[in-house]
């Protein structure tokens, strides 16, 4: 395999030389197969890679070489030897954490504290997460009572599903492809990825890790390219990939749905959302306003959990509309390694021309404008980046477009609401279902309003805090199943049961 020329190439990108290659990784060998297309840093609007896009015959190759993984060194390697080898991958990421660094702020333009506290660290910590899962589930086991008066005993064995088809978004790049790629190894399956074509970096940068740290061939696999009559489609509907697990958008999950309905595949889906936070009177104001401000803006707003609309009860409405307002216009825009960048840009101009549509049409449809709603005047490096201003507005009904559909953007709506019972119906006004905020010290108000959320995980007093051991997913067009912990093993392995006569 040519790691080493692999990273040739990111020292010359780094010293400014010519755009490093990105190759597809199969059955343990960087191929040079491929036709090139340009990846950008959001920060500078510059080409700082090339991918090479997996035509029809790289996919068939990638679905050889897992198959044969899954049925071979790795399908059949005993459970601690797969374990230590998933925790190698992780002790690996971190000794090459400044080459992950370097790559996921390339592809994302954002700022470098951002990618050094939670992208990295996460993607080393999901290879933990599940080597442990792993190893600490029990077998379900039932006796039974048999018509002939004697007893017959039940277990169910969990066996790899086969091929694993991950598509990944590129909003966390590291982090959300982890989160798939750990489970499906830690229960023997052979996965083929599909990066974003926007951050296809860190992705191929694991593939130099599995093969550092020995991970047997075709074990994981990665091919580039976009989604409609490329990669993306060419495993959703290959008949040798027995699932697929999709982060991205509710529009693009029902698409793979289709695809996927000829070969039947097992989907599990983490798509958009149009999330709710909820502040009540008797909040800590403080706390409440530091938690929005960096729900909103982290990530430039370009996280799927993060809060669009905000519903305030009306006492301290106005109160925590100016408190956000001066957060806001506190975050400075700019380099990904420029000292005090708060604010990166958006992961590319046609998502910036997205959401900047959005920003003329809330004031079209009548908005308050709080703060924002423009593009920055930056300078230096950062002028030909993909930059937008955190926006905030109010004035708007539950049915205006802004407040409906979800934009992906540093911004969000902020309306005031009277009764509990009202917060909770505005709060589920959406066809989406991911994630809600709730900012309470009353702890009967916390169960009661949290349970009545239609979302796959409501928060108190907190946003973005997660135990990886507990459900994720979202509710109704948010998404399709849970994973993590056990729901993750669950999903990714077929269970087949036994049934003894004794
Ligand atoms: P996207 O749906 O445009 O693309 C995601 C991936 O799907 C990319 O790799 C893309 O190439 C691929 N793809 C696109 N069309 C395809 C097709 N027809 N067949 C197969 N593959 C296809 O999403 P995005 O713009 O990369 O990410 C942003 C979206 O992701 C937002 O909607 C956000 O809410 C969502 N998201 C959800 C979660 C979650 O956990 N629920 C997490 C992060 C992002």
């Amino acid at each position: 395999m040519d790691a080493a020329l692999l990273n040739k190439d990111v020292a010359a990108a780094s010293a400014g030389a010519a755009p490093r290659i990105l190759r597809n990784f199969v059955g343990g060998q960087f191929l040079d197969r491929g036709t090139p297309f340009d990846v950008y840093n959001p920060a500078t609007g510059k080409v700082h890679a090339r991918a090479l896009e997996a035509d029809a015959e790289t996919i068939d190759l990638a679905v050889v070489a897992a198959r044969r993984a899954v049925e071979g060194d790795w399908g059949r390697m005993p459970l601690a030897k797969r374990r230590a080898l998933l925790i190698r991958v992780a002790d690996r990421i971190e000794e090459r954490f400044d080459d992950f660094l370097e790559a996921e702020i390339a592809d994302t333009g954002k700022p470098y504290e951002l990618a050094h506290h939670l992208d990295i660290p996460r993607g080393a910590a999901n290879f933990r997460v599940f080597a442990d899962a792993i190893a600490n589930l029990s077998t379900e086991c039932f006796e039974m009572d048999t018509p002939d008066g004697g007893k017959a005993l039940n277990y169910a064995v969990r066996k790899p599903l086969g091929v694993v088809g991950i598509i990944s978004p590129w909003n966390l790049p590291l982090l959300l492809m982890t989160w798939k790629a750990a489970p499906a190894l830690a229960c023997g399956n052979a996965v083929i990825v599909k990066p974003s074509e926007e951050t296809p970096s860190t992705t191929t940068l694991l593939g130099e890790v599995m093969a550092e740290v020995g991970m047997p061939d075709g074990a994981f696999n990665v091919v580039h390219g976009f989604g409609p009559g490329s990669a993306g489609e060419l495993l959703t509907t290959h008949p040798g990939i027995r699932a697929i697990t999709f982060t991205g958008e509710t529009r693009t999950g029902a698409a793979i749905m289709k695809a996927a309905a000829p070969t039947v595949k097992a989907l599990s889906f983490e798509l958009g959302g149009k999330n709710p936070a909820i502040i009540f009177a008797d909040a800590n104001l403080d706390a409440a306003v530091a938690g929005l401000a960096r729900a909103v803006f982290l990530n430039t707003g370009q996280v799927c959990l993060a809060p669009e609309r905000i519903y305030v009860e009306r006492p301290v409405f106005d109160c925590f509309v100016a408190a956000m307002k001066a957060k806001a216009e506190g975050l400075k825009a700019g380099a990904p390694y420029a000292e005090g960048t708060t604010l990166g840009p958006l992961i590319s101009d046609e998502h910036r021309r997205k959401v900047l549509e959005y920003y003329r049409l809330a004031i079209a449809e009548g908005a308050t404008l709080i703060t924002g709603g423009g593009v920055p005047q930056l300078k230096g490096e950062a002028a030909d980046g993909y930059f937008v201003e955190p926006t905030l507005w109010t004035g708007l009904g539950p049915d205006a477009r802004i407040c409906r559909e979800e934009i992906f953007g540093p911004c969000a709506h902020i309306a005031p609401f009277d009764t509990e019972e009202e917060a909770i119906r505005l709060a589920n006004d959406t066809d989406y279902g991911l994630a809600s905020s709730i900012w309470t010290t009353d702890l009967a108000r916390a169960h009661r309003v949290g349970k009545e959320m239609e979302v796959g995980i409501s928060w108190v007093n907190c946003w973005f805090l997660r135990d990886l051991r507990t459900p994720f997913g979202g509710a109704k067009m948010s998404g399709i199943g849970r994973e993590g912990g056990e729901h993750s093993i669950n999903f990714y392995s077929e269970p087949t049961n036994i049934c003894i006569k004794l």
